[in-house]
């Protein structure tokens, strides 16, 4: 997630504009005007996944509620709360029965949970989705228009795995392939940064924390206006090396692909909920609270997506909030969170010597993943521990194989398929989708 340029996507600039418009003023707004706002778009929500999701129309039903009964947030706790693997399996079920009206985009998503989900985007939400990131972008300094770039794998699965970067000049969008990290491409990614005159970076922060070390070892300088980093629990020693290595702040991100819930930090270091993208509630974990501190599971609602609207997801991840409703020294009226405990990646490391952060997405797109773990045993010899359905067929066994031996390199890989009680066994009570048991002799 990010900025991002799809022109299908935005063929028509009024909703953006408008949309842009308003999330510019309702930071500012008085709390009163944001509940009513949320409150307006969640009635809408659930009369929309009453009339067209089968779904929701039959638990309400079951439940003997009428969609008038969710009046607001509060009346939310009516509903179950919809796990991950009621996703999973009631995919379908969740579709809205006039889906393609909405223009949806598909998405299969794997990120850090192991088990593949069917999601489907529709328009308003990918316009909500840019507008909303240009407004967090905004508040590093970024303006429409300004080179920016980003440290991944995604941009070159498909085209050319082993090139090194890609600028593509109508986006003014710097690529660096995150798989290429190493001593040499540290090198090039700085010329590139400066030569495209780049002052925005956005990246995992584990693979950002690499580069940035990378940076201090070769006496490289980048000075950056602003990094943004998504997509794992930033470390404070990680925000530490990568303040430090681009001169800049980071400006820190929680989000998901089913697009319940937006939390950004600001310049003032304060993470924002925030209201106009989803609801959050947090099912409050007891054992791991205090009087000063809440800490529980996050469970999102989705304000905007009309083809898959998703009522109470719970996205597995953690987060901490201060009782009360503590405000913000930047004066947005966003409300706050301490921050999110998402679980962190694993690094693994290349017989080359390149350190490989994101491996989990070669599973991107696969059918039939139950589960997936990556395991790095030696330097030069992975497993890739799959817990398959009938559509994982050997093609797609040797498609991900093939995938995850463009990122390492020269590397043996083998394929175990496991069971459901393997799965148990080898996965642990924390998942990881990234496993090095390799000493990673990472600098600093
Ligand atoms: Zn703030």
């Amino acid at each position: 997630m990010a900025i991002d340029f799809k022109l299908k996507d935005f063929c028509h600039p009024l909703p953006i504009l408008r949309l842009r418009r308003f999330l510019e003023r309702s930071q500012w707004a008085d709390e009163a005007d944001l509940e009513r706002y949320q409150g307006d778009r969640l009635r809408a929500t659930v009369r929309h996944a009453y009339a067209r999701v089968p779904y929701y129309r039959a638990l309400f039903d079951r439940l003997g509620l009428r969609p008038e009964d969710i009046d607001g947030p509060r009346d939310l706790g009516a509903l179950p709360v919809l796990s991950r693997e009621d996703l999973r399996v009631r995919g379908h079920q969740l579709m809205a029965t006039d889906l393609w009206r909405h223009r949806p985009v598909r998405y299969r998503t794997t990120g850090t949970t192991g088990e593949p989900a069917t999601v489907y985007l529709d328009k308003h939400t990918n316009v909500l989705e840019f507008c909303y990131y240009w407004r967090y972008w905004s508040w590093g300094g970024y303006r429409l228009g300004r080179p920016f770039a980003e440290l991944g794998v995604h941009a070159f699965l498909g085209a050319d795995p082993r090139a090194e970067m890609r600028y593509t000049p109508w986006t003014r969008k710097l690529d660096l392939n995150a798989a290429r990290l190493g001593g040499v491409a540290v090198v090039e990614f700085a010329g590139a940064l400066r030569k495209h005159r780049v002052a925005f970076l956005k990246g995992p922060p584990s693979g950002l924390h690499v580069f940035a070390l990378l940076l201090e070892r070769a006496r490289l300088e980048v000075a950056l206006e602003a990094v943004f980093t998504a997509g794992e629990t930033l470390l404070p020693h990680q925000r530490q090396a990568i303040e430090r290595a681009f001169h800049c702040r980071v400006l820190d991100s929680y989000g998901h692909m089913e697009r319940t819930v937006g939390i950004s930090q600001c310049p003032d270091g304060g993470y924002h909920v925030n209201p106009e993208y989803g609801v959050l509630e947090v099912e409050k974990i007891d054992r791991l609270s205090t009087d000063s501190l809440t800490v529980g599971t996050i469970v999102g609602t989705s304000l905007h997506n009309r083809a898959m609207p998703l009522l109470r997801y719970r996205t597995g991840d953690l987060i901490e909030l201060r009782p009360g409703r503590p405000r913000c020294r930047c004066g947005r009226s966003l409300p706050l969170c301490e921050r999110v405990l998402g679980r962190t990646q694993d690094v693994l490391v290349t017989r080359d010597g390149r350190y490989v952060t994101n491996a989990f997405v070669v599973f991107h797109g696969v059918p039939g993943v139950a589960w997936f773990q990556i395991v790095q045993h030696e330097r030069d010899r992975f497993e890739i521990r799959v817990q398959a359905e009938e559509a994982f067929t050997a093609a797609e066994e040797d498609k991900v194989k093939a995938s995850l031996g463009r990122l390492l390199g020269p590397a043996r890989i083998a394929v175990r398929r496991v069971t459901a009680a393997a799965r148990e066994r080898l996965a642990g009570p924390k998942y990881r989708s990234v496993v090095s048991h390799v000493d990673k002799d990472l600098p600093g």
